[in-house]
């Protein structure tokens, strides 16, 4: 090979990488995993800052790689969440073990296109591994049509995009030729505290807003009211439920709902994004009775087990309808002979082997390590649970049967100075909302290193916060105890 540019394009450089820049990226990425169990968990810059950091001008000319790389680092860092640290309970995001991390550097070097089974075999391989271990530990029908989305959204849209098409192919409707406007109208039928999710998916897939079903005080569906709905009409129907409520941890009676929905012709999805984990653990998956009984089900890898954003996962116990409703027959794209192609299972075509980190870290642990993983986040909900409880003024509303843990002041004054209190302070990130009227403070435990320790370390921090306030008058939340 000649040293010499051939053709008319400027030349690259001489190697097709430069070992340098990934020892770079690692020394970064080393300095922030080894900050995150002590740095404050918020972040401490805005949008604004970062971007005055990075520069805002569009370059006439480039600059070196390692200097653009160092340039990310240290402008971008002051932006970012410790989302990995084992205090972080905002909404709910998990960290990243470092085996899936790893596999998933792996993914980025190699920079395969998962679409087809013949471009990448090392990692479609992997990754069908990984949908029948998932299968398996989940406790779903083995045999499922797996899919790797982006995340539980898509996942929820891959699993509905199934079932539209077969409750209107059993009202003699082919949805794939003949599209939704004057198709049979489906009832699309959710629990009141269903995850917002659910809508966007629906949505997108023209189903319109969910009739909505009363739940009980821990936001599990109604069975009763369920049955209900389903006698007020008919014709096609598609009901979901939920593993995992994100307020309270708690899981609808999925046993008796199927029962009921499946009677009226429904098809049955369950939207487990972190939920579904439990069935994967002996000691809480009593909390999932029933639900293999449904159609399909999706979740999240990069919550509860932990993989590097992102990678969500649809499953469907029929593949027909979903291959039907999100397979694409090309010219170009040379099929599979045996098994369905990546693509046929998600809504993306092109689309990076993100099941791989999945693949690792399920290997990684084992049946019995994902179990521990479990039980060791629901047991550290539970220490916080009973930690918090102990504070004079604090109140813990929902069960905490999973990983959830709900709490408010006397008032939503002090409830929400308390949560602005904790982000100044910035020991514990754990984010407001409002549950049944109230505002509250949720801490959502996700992350793979939060154990008894930090659970600890996390009421000591909230109850330090919480006195500082009440000494200091602060914002009200003194007031009214
Ligand atoms: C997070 C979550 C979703 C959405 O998941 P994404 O991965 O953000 O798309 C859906 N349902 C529940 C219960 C969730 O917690």
């Amino acid at each position: 090979m000649s040293d010499e540019p051939t053709g008319e394009a400027p030349a690259a450089g001489a190697q097709p990488y430069d070992p340098a820049m990934l020892d770079l990226a690692r020394r970064h990425a080393g300095e922030w995993l080894a900050a995150l169990p002590d740095r404050p968990v918020p972040p401490r810059a805005g949008v604004g800052e970062v971007m005055d950091a990075l520069g805002r001008d569009l370059p006439e000319h480039g600059e070196p790689a390692d200097a653009v790389i160092d340039r990310l680092a240290e402008a971008a860092e002051p932006g970012l969440s410790a989302t990995g640290s084992p205090r972080f309970y905002g909404w709910v995001i998990g960290g990243a073990q470092p085996v899936a991390l790893a596999a998933d550097w792996l993914v980025s070097a190699w920079d395969q296109n998962a679409v087809l089974r013949i471009i990448s075999p090392g990692t479609v391989a992997a990754e069908e591994i990984a949908a029948t271990w998932l299968l398996d530990l989940l406790g779903l029908p083995a045999g499922s049509d797996v899919g790797f989305a982006t995340g539980a959204t898509s996942a929820q849209f891959a699993c509905l995009a199934a079932a539209r098409s077969e409750v209107l192919r059993r009202a003699d409707w082919d949805v794939e030729a003949q599209g939704m406007a004057g198709s049979p109208r489906i009832r699309w039928i959710a629990g009141a505290e269903r995850h917002g999710t659910m809508d966007l998916a629906a949505r997108y897939l023209g189903l319109g807003a969910p009739t909505l079903v009363a739940c009980d005080d821990q936001g599990r569906i109604r069975a009763d009211a369920l049955a209900d709905e389903l006698e007020r009409g008919e014709g096609p129907v598609i009901v979901a439920l939920q593993a995992g409520n994100i307020h309270s941890g708690a899981f609808d009676p999925f046993a008796e709902a199927c029962r009921i929905a499946h009677e009226a012709g429904a098809w049955v999805h369950v939207d487990g994004a972190f939920g579904l984990w439990a069935a994967a653990s002996p000691r809480l998956r009593h909390l999932t009775a029933g639900l293999a009984d449904a159609d399909s089900w999706s979740t999240d890898a990069h919550k509860t087990l932990s993989v590097p954003y992102d990678c969500g996962i649809a499953m469907v116990r029929d593949a027909a309808p979903m291959r039907r409703a999100l397979s694409l027959q090309a010219s170009y794209l040379q099929a599979a002979d045996v098994g369905a192609d990546p693509h046929e299972k998600v809504a993306e075509l092109s689309r990076r082997a993100r099941g791989v980190p999945t693949w690792a870290v399920l290997r990684h642990l084992g049946r019995d390590g994902v179990a521990g993983l479990i039980d060791r986040l629901a047991g550290s909900a539970r220490l916080i649970a009973d930690g918090l409880a102990a504070l004079p003024g604090v109140e813990v509303l929902n069960e905490v049967v999973f990983t959830q843990v709900c709490i408010a002041l006397e008032d939503d004054v002090a409830t929400e100075a308390l949560s602005r209190a904790l982000w100044t302070d910035g020991e514990v990130l754990a984010m407001t909302s409002r549950w049944h009227d109230r505002a509250v403070v949720r801490f959502s435990v996700s992350n793979w290193g939060t154990d008894a320790a930090q659970a600890r370390r996390t009421v000591a921090a909230v109850g330090r916060v919480l006195g500082e306030l009440r000494a200091g008058g602060g914002a009200g939340a003194a007031g009214g105890g």
